[in-house]
């Protein structure tokens, strides 16, 4: 059998990650997380026709006694709503699905988080198995609990907490992701190294070259120490009440940039190098780090072919009122997770108007 790494998340529901090649193919593996008979398999349009048959056909040769029904959504952020939630909902109540059932989220961070939320509502809440197909569903959306959809008014606003039974992440099935999906999922990756990890910087530095040619092993190895970030924050702060706040690095910035370019400009792996990398500035401007740290963030950012720097004609006065309406956002000035320093972020509150727009306007 090919190489894999194991991760285990502990708390009230402990479960595993298991991270490497040809997983998809491993019924047994894939399998193992399903109690009952019948299981829901949601995907979306990319990725079913890629990878959906295969594992069926994996499931179904290593547990005939499971019915696998289908429910796949058109891809992309749009489709994160309560409609097709409902849809999957009708789809896991046509099959006569009971409190044994299984959803098996099979794509990026959409079809994650929706299929998440289908699993907790369903009977108030089911197993999921995640398969994660994106680097950034493999490395944060899979991992930790959170489900959600999107309203109108704002992204996951629906939601619930519920842990997957299991995650099951192919490293080969980044071979087809886009590479700009690649490098959106690779912000997040360096942002553990940023928050808590200075040694994992250094190594990012180390293997710049290899994770941008999609070498295995290096993806395996960067996914398997940032699922291990994940799972030990998780595990300490499972519903986001302390130090799971720290994962928000470069998120006040990023999502402020998403919205105000309408979700059609950079995508939230760019606006959040972006935003790393204007909190870095930020700390220096607060006299809590070096410029020269912020500079170096920068700089591997930047050869993993990631923007830091904001897009031209956005308005910094508009941004601000943005992180205002930020739900991280709370009553006593705004509040940022900034560092002390490469590896050694922390929740700052009460930061001054003037110098989040002198950091915006330089
Ligand atoms: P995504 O799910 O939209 O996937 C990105 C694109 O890649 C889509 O077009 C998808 O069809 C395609 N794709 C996926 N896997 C592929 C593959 N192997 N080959 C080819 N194409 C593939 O986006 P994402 O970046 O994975 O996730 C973003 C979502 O994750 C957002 O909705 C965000 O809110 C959510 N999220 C959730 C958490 C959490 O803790 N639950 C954390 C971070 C992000
Ligand atoms: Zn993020």
């Amino acid at each position: 059998p090919s190489p894999r790494a194991i991760v285990e998340v502990g708390g009230e529901k402990p479960y595993a990650i298991t991270i490497g090649p040809g997983l998809l193919d491993d019924g047994a593996l894939l399998g193992a997380g399903l109690r009952g008979r019948h299981a829901l398999l949601v995907s979306d349009g990319n990725v079913a026709p890629l990878y959906a048959d295969r594992v069926t056909q994996a499931l179904r040769a290593a547990r005939p006694d499971v019915r696998i029904d289908g429910y796949f959504l058109p891809p992309g952020e749009a489709s994160k709503t309560l409609a097709h939630f409902a849809e999957a909902i009708d789809a896991l109540a046509a099959t006569g699905a009971t409190r044994d059932a299984c959803v098996v989220a099979l794509g990026g961070g959409v079809v994650g988080d929706l299929a998440g939320f289908v699993a907790a509502c369903w009977m108030r809440g089911i197993d999921c198995v995640q398969i994660p197909t994106t680097l950034l569903a493999m490395v944060d959306s899979s991992v930790g609990g959170k489900t959600a959809v999107d309203l109108p008014q704002g992204k996951n606003l629906v939601g619930a907490f519920h842990p997957p039974r299991a995650v099951i992440a192919d490293t080969e099935a980044l071979l087809t992701l886009p590479p700009r999906e690649l490098r959106a999922g690779l912000a997040e990756v360096v942002k553990y190294g940023a928050i808590r990890d200075a040694a994992f910087l250094d190594w990012l530095e180390d293997r710049a070259d290899a994770l941008l040619a999609g070498d295995d092993a290096a993806l395996a190895d960067a996914i398997a120490r940032s699922c291990r970030h994940k799972a030990e924050i998780v595990e300490r702060d499972p519903f986001e009440r302390g130090e799971r706040a720290l994962l928000n690095f470069g998120h006040t910035f990023g999502h402020a940039i998403e919205a105000e370019q309408g979700f059609g400009g950079l995508n939230h792996g760019e606006a959040v190098a972006v935003g790393m990398v204007l909190a870095a500035r930020l700390s220096a401007r607060q006299g809590l780090a070096g410029e020269a740290e912020a500079e170096r963030l920068a700089a591997l950012l930047a050869r993993f072919g990631l923007p830091v720097a904001l897009p031209g004609g956005l308005d910094p006065a508009a941004l601000l009122e943005r992180m205002r309406l930020d739900k991280k956002a709370a009553a006593d000035g705004l509040r940022f997770v900034l560092w002390d320093g490469i590896g050694a972020a922390r929740v700052v509150a009460g930061v001054a108007d003037e110098a989040v727009l002198a950091v915006l306007e330089k």
